[in-house]
């Protein structure tokens, strides 16, 4: 059977572009079989080799590069948007990730005459504002839901949104379709973002220095209801939304179904890694994660060389920003009825989900 669709991952190294290049080639997925084309920035690491997928390495930032990398790509039928950029200021996330959708959107729509799909990650912050306007712009409150007018405040997810409608709006018959995740739980230690991997590379460091693993976070965080997506998850509800009519010209939030808290996940963290468990105290001063890992790539190196695992510096792999931000947070729970009543019933266990991660860092030898 020859191919009839034909995906453009958008970030293919990424957390969920690297669920996506494992899912979309599988022989069972719907609308199979696919061919599957994978753009990213860097060379292809190890990690992400096994992928089916044709790898195009390509700055989508610059327009010429896009152009001439991109435009012989003529059989795409479907794009899977799943990157971004980051600046300092919202306006200036605006500006650069609209720019990189405008370069592939400039080289594919003339060029692929197939292309009948686009699927746009964009996420929580949709309801939140973007980091930029954390704490002053009052939110939506939880659980989030779909069809709620915007905040008045910029966003480059509204961005995104425009474009990829307005190119809809000049193709005839090009559908889209927006998916909204919550926190994501995937494998990708190039990911901006991947707070199971921060934690990992936490617990190694905590094992190393046989030190107990303590929380890095609030009481809120530790004790409060949250959700996550898993990455393969919402990687199969793009692919849903990509072949299925109930999928398309819609948003839909992603999450795995269930709820689950940190001081439930902070025992299995702790016995993956052999290291001491440790409650929440309250007495305990706060020090954030960013701080606590300050010092440590000498360490990391260490444990790198000693456990023989990818060569990697700590700054790469981690992004412990980010997850100051997830551990000082409160509950954000979305609903998923929306995307259930237009008949996407996927679900995952979260418990499964943050070990497989964890599992995957290690047989990858991202992590000891
Ligand atoms: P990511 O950081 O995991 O991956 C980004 C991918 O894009 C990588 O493959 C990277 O190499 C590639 N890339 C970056 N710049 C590029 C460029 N100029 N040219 C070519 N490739 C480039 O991405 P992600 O976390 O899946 O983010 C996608 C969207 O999902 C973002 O809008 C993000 O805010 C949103 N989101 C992320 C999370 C999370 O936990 N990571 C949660 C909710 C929403």
């Amino acid at each position: 059977k020859s191919p009839h669709n034909v995906g453009l991952i958008i970030g293919v190294t990424g957390i969920v572009g690297n669920s996506l290049a494992e899912i979309l080639p599988d022989s069972d997925t719907p609308g199979g079989p696919w061919k599957v084309y994978g753009v990213a920035r860097r060379p292809r690491p190890a990690w992400n080799a096994d992928h089916p997928v044709e790898y195009v390495q390509c700055d989508v930032s610059d327009s010429k590069e896009t152009q001439s990398k991109l435009s012989p790509l003529t059989d795409v039928t479907h794009i899977f948007w799943v990157t971004w950029a980051n600046r300092p200021t919202e306006a200036e996330c605006c500006e650069i990730n609209g720019t990189m959708l405008r370069n592939v959107l400039d080289a594919l729509l003339p060029n692929a005459p197939y292309l009948t799909h686009i699927c746009i990650q964009t996420g929580h912050k949709h309801y939140l504002g973007p980091f930029e306007a954390f704490r002053k712009i009052k939110f939506y409150e939880t659980p989030f839901i779909e069809d709620v007018p915007r905040l008045d405040f910029p966003n480059f997810y509204y961005t995104l949104e425009d474009m990829t409608l307005e190119a809809c709006k000049k193709k005839q018959g090009m559908t889209w379709s927006v998916h909204r995740p919550a926190l994501i739980f995937g494998f990708s230690p190039y990911s901006m973002m991947n707070v199971v991997d921060d934690l990992g590379i936490y617990a190694a460091i905590c094992k190393h220095e046989n030190v107990p693993l303590t929380f890095p976070g609030n009481k809120v965080a530790w004790n409060c209801y949250f959700v996550a997506s898993d990455a393969d998850l919402i990687a199969e509800q793009q692919i849903w939304s990509s072949i299925d009519p109930n999928g398309k010209n819609e948003a839909f939030n992603c999450s795995n179904g269930d709820l689950f808290k940190w001081k439930h996940l902070w025992k299995i963290l702790a016995d993956k890694f052999e290291v001491e468990y440790e409650e929440f105290d309250e007495n305990q001063e706060y020090v954030s994660l960013s701080d606590r890992m300050k010092d440590k790539g000498p360490v990391w190196d260490e444990i790198v060389k000693k456990n023989n695992l990818l060569p990697t510096k700590l700054e790469e792999v981690a992004s412990f920003w980010f997850a100051d931000l997830v551990f000082l947070g409160e509950c954000m729970l979305d609903s998923m009825n929306k995307s259930k009543e237009h008949g996407f019933l996927g679900f995952k266990n979260t418990q499964n989900s943050f070990i497989s991660v964890l599992d995957k860092m290690k047989a990858h030898k991202i992590v000891p």
